[in-house]
């Protein structure tokens, strides 16, 4: 199907209501928005530059021979492209967003704002560090805040994402036991555990073994001791876990594993349920990776940014990677030299990233942590899990939550509830969509049948909490009512209906011509 520019409508395309369709094929504010590659002309560009005749060719022989084929656009149809897809996203600036396990927590603007100063958002990587003594304060205080909280003595600012911080974790540990002069093969993960856990382990040349869950919804400590043995390296826990449960035998479980040789690396992603509660250091943790995006609030989503920097135990820190920062008679300074850390005692492992990490996620945290002070990131977690309490003792008669007690920073139902309605989790997700809500997370954790996992965050006020508690309810009702057709078919007022999701994943289509067009795409 064309529309009267010429453009083709894209497969899926949603008719946002039965309102007869326009001539233009866009629908009042609802642009129909068309592949740059689709709209793009060879010949026009947002910038006029002077033509260039080559005199010689200094590439030997590697200039381009042809064009590559790069889309040509005028700057205001560039920047309508993406504008409009912008307004199509959900965003927590646009929307309630309980995305369990993310923390989509209001990101204050003026963490933006001190992020944008000049000094922070244009330093240079390798300008002399004389020049941005500014910066590495920033970089120590965040690493001081960050020791602080969790009562750790080092800190690898570095990683550039909760995953990034599992491997510098894993990767630290690692070197520790080659440092023993030991050969530990296996590393022990709870079920529990986020799945970016196993695959990091994995990932670093070690056998994961699970660990069962318990009824409740924690590690099995009987069942993960008997795995313990001298083939093993270390645990990874999450705590706490993606349940949104804690961890209650953390203590014992440290204990057990330090007895049997390992080291203990806890998943803390999700610090914000117990900043300024409880020390990680104090429970036995040999590493543990913070993500700023979520306990600190900078802005994530849609694949970055984010940061996840690694605390270290005692026992650890020699191992940590560079960059070391230092602070002597002349400054900060960022010792990048392997040789020089080894004359100061470390043996870091190596390093993370080409560069010290996420300057303006730093920026954005460390003025997040100054705002709140101690007292007030204690009430960050009281308030998150206060909320997460409030969703789940709201809905837990209506839905089915699959174990007993309180939950921490997000509230996990099953779905139990829908048995027989013909209903799925899936379908409620989508329903959410319609409702003008991003949906929770769904299917995760595995450990419960058709998970949704509903993370309100501090920062939402008891009103939203309301209005959305009042929507899972009613839905929770139709869906019990058999109103089978509207789940099915939702989401019917998105930009998309919805897609299968399966072929999706396995064929996307990354491009799209109109069947009279098919010859050309098809060459
Ligand atoms: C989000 C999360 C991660 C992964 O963090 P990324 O920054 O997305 O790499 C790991 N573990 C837990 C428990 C998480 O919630």
């Amino acid at each position: 199907m064309l529309n009267n520019q010429g453009r083709p409508t894209t497969p899926g395309a949603a008719s946002v209501s039965s309102a007869p369709p326009t001539l233009s094929g866009d629908r009042g504010l609802n642009h129909e928005e068309p592949l740059l590659f689709e709209v793009g002309r060879a010949e026009v560009t947002g910038v006029d530059l002077p033509d260039v005749t080559l005199k010689a060719d200094r590439l030997g022989g590697l200039a381009r021979k042809r064009p590559i084929g790069l889309v040509g656009l005028s700057e205001p149809e560039t920047m309508r492209h993406y504008v409009r897809l912008s307004q199509r996203n959900a965003s927590i600036d646009a929307m309630f967003y309980p995305l369990g396990s993310c923390t989509m927590k209001h990101n204050a603007r003026l963490n933006e704002k001190m992020a944008r100063l000049p000094g922070f958002s244009d330093a240079h990587p390798l300008a002399p560090q004389s020049t941005v003594q500014g910066a590495l304060a920033v970089l120590s205080q965040t690493a001081t805040w960050l020791k602080t909280l969790t009562g750790m003595p080092a800190v690898a600012l570095s990683p550039k994402a909760g995953a990034h911080g599992e491997l510098c974790g894993i990767l630290a540990i690692r070197a520790a036991i080659r440092a023993r002069g030991e050969n530990r093969t296996r590393i022990l993960v709870p079920e529990s555990a986020h799945g970016t856990n196993p695959a990091t382990a994995a990932l670093c040349g070690f056998t994961v073994e699970d660990v069962r869950a318990n009824a409740e919804g924690r590690v099995d400590v009987e069942a993960l001791k008997a795995k313990l043995g001298p083939d093993v390296a270390g645990v990874m826990l999450t705590n706490p876990n993606t349940c949104g449960l804690f961890e209650r035998d953390i203590i014992e479980i440290a204990d057990a594993v330090h007895a049997a040789g390992g080291y203990f690396y806890c998943d803390g992603a999700n610090f914000n349920a117990i900043v300024g509660r409880v020390r990680p250091g104090d429970l036995g943790i040999d590493a543990m990776h913070i993500n700023l995006h979520k306990t600190f609030s900078t802005p994530h989503g849609g694949g970055g940014p984010g940061a996840g920097p690694v605390v270290f135990s005692e026992r650890l820190a020699k191992f940590a990677p560079l960059p070391l920062l230092v602070q002597d008679a002349k400054g900060f300074r960022l010792i990048e030299d392997e040789e020089e850390a080894k004359a100061l005692g470390y043996s870091p492992f190596g390093r993370m990233c080409a560069f010290h990490g996420q300057m303006g996620m730093f920026v954005r945290a460390l003025t997040y942590m100054y705002s709140h002070g101690r007292d007030g990131l204690r009430q960050v977690a009281d308030d998150a899990v206060l909320n997460a309490n409030y969703i789940l003792a709201s809905l837990k008669d209506v839905m089915s939550a699959p174990f007993e007690g309180p939950c921490m920073h997000e509230a996990l139902f099953d779905d139990a509830f829908l048995k027989d309605s013909g209903v799925t989790t899936l379908d409620i997700a989508k329903a959410l969509i319609d409702e003008g809500y991003h949906p929770m997370t769904v299917y995760f954790p595995l450990v419960v049948h058709g998970a949704m996992l509903i993370e309100p965050t501090e920062t939402e006020s008891k009103e939203t909490l309301d209005r959305f508690i009042a929507v899972m309810r009613g839905l929770a009702r139709d869906a019990k009512a058999g109103d089978i057709e509207r789940f099915q078919s939702a989401p019917r007022l998105a930009p998309r209906r919805r897609l299968d999701e399966t072929a999706a994943a396995r064929k996307p289509v990354l491009r799209w011509r109109a069947p009279d067009n098919a010859a050309e795409a098809a060459e």
